[in-house]
């Protein structure tokens, strides 16, 4: 990626070394859908991390830029995102990306590196923790800036489904609809958050952010962690009910869709038939 002139982010808050905190009221609230951009069950993962950890901490993190350089990458790629949602909606109301390690503590719950990064709607902010990139390009095998750049995308696609009202809707329909179901729901929401990355693609291809080498990057990152080729690494086989996620085959698709059509009214995988 170029990203050379990009301008860094100030919405980066950096609990890096700080351990769990942030002071949230918790009140042992514990949102469905929280979207993990890997195929592990949120709801057991956060549970079990809230019985264990100290209930409040108040430490402040710094917000803005961080100086070093995987920090400034994360924050230029922010403020890239900024700059294209902020030109398709005149509204947009930017998310704040936390760099945690080990553990940390949102609206949503205790996150944990286990889980990968994941989008809290609750508070509107994305948690990644940095050693997630060190597993792209070593357990997942998908190396390169732009394969890290798509995981932030992907997560402010989520931000985007917060802000049309998209995760409401969802959660309307807790308690009411079979774990299947609730499945069949989570592939449409990870696939349109996949397909809103690429509509940051495209637009990040015409400021001139991109190399020819990116794409085939991300395509390669979307392949790696589609929910077919994680179960058969972790399980050894593949049972389609339980995807959250989508397929390899089918986030690389929507991923494309995005990143050709430069439109997010083009990602409505909820009346498309065909993922
Ligand atoms: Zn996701």
């Amino acid at each position: 990626m170029q990203l050379g002139d990009q301008r860094a982010s100030g919405n980066v808050e950096d609990r890096r070394g700080l351990g769990i905190g942030g002071g949230l009221g918790i009140g042992g609230v514990v949102v469905a859908v929280i979207a993990y951009f890997l195929g592990f069950d949120p709801g057991t993962a956060i549970n079990v991390a809230e019985q264990v950890a100290p209930k409040h901490d108040t430490r402040e993190a710094p917000k803005g830029a961080p100086t070093d350089e995987m920090g400034q990458f994360v924050a230029k790629v922010l403020g890239s995102t900024e700059a294209v949602w902020g030109k398709i909606y005149q509204q947009y109301r930017p998310p704040t990306l936390v760099l945690y390690d080990g553990q940390v503590r949102s609206a949503c719950g205790l996150g944990q590196s286990a889980t990968g990064p994941f989008y809290c709607p609750g508070d509107e902010k994305l948690y990644i923790d940095l050693g997630f990139f060190r597993d792209l390009q070593t357990r997942f095998r998908a190396p390169g800036d732009f394969a890290q750049a798509y995981v932030i995308a992907h997560e402010v696609g989520h931000h985007i489904q917060k802000l049309n009202g998209t995760f409401q809707k969802v959660e309307a329909t807790r308690g009411r609809i079979s774990q299947a179901e609730t499945n069949r729901i989570s592939v449409r929401m990870e696939l349109q958050a996949d397909c809103f990355a690429g509509v940051w693609g495209h637009h990040a291809g015409t400021m001139n952010q991109l190399d020819s080498g990116d794409i085939a990057e991300a395509l390669n990152a979307a392949t790696a962690i589609g929910d077919d080729r994680l179960q058969k690494q972790t399980q050894g086989r593949v049972v389609p009910e339980s995807f959250t996620h989508g397929t390899s085959e089918q986030r690389v698709r929507w991923f494309k869709h995005g990143m050709d059509s430069g439109r997010p009214q083009d990602c409505d995988t909820f009346s498309s038939n065909s993922l």
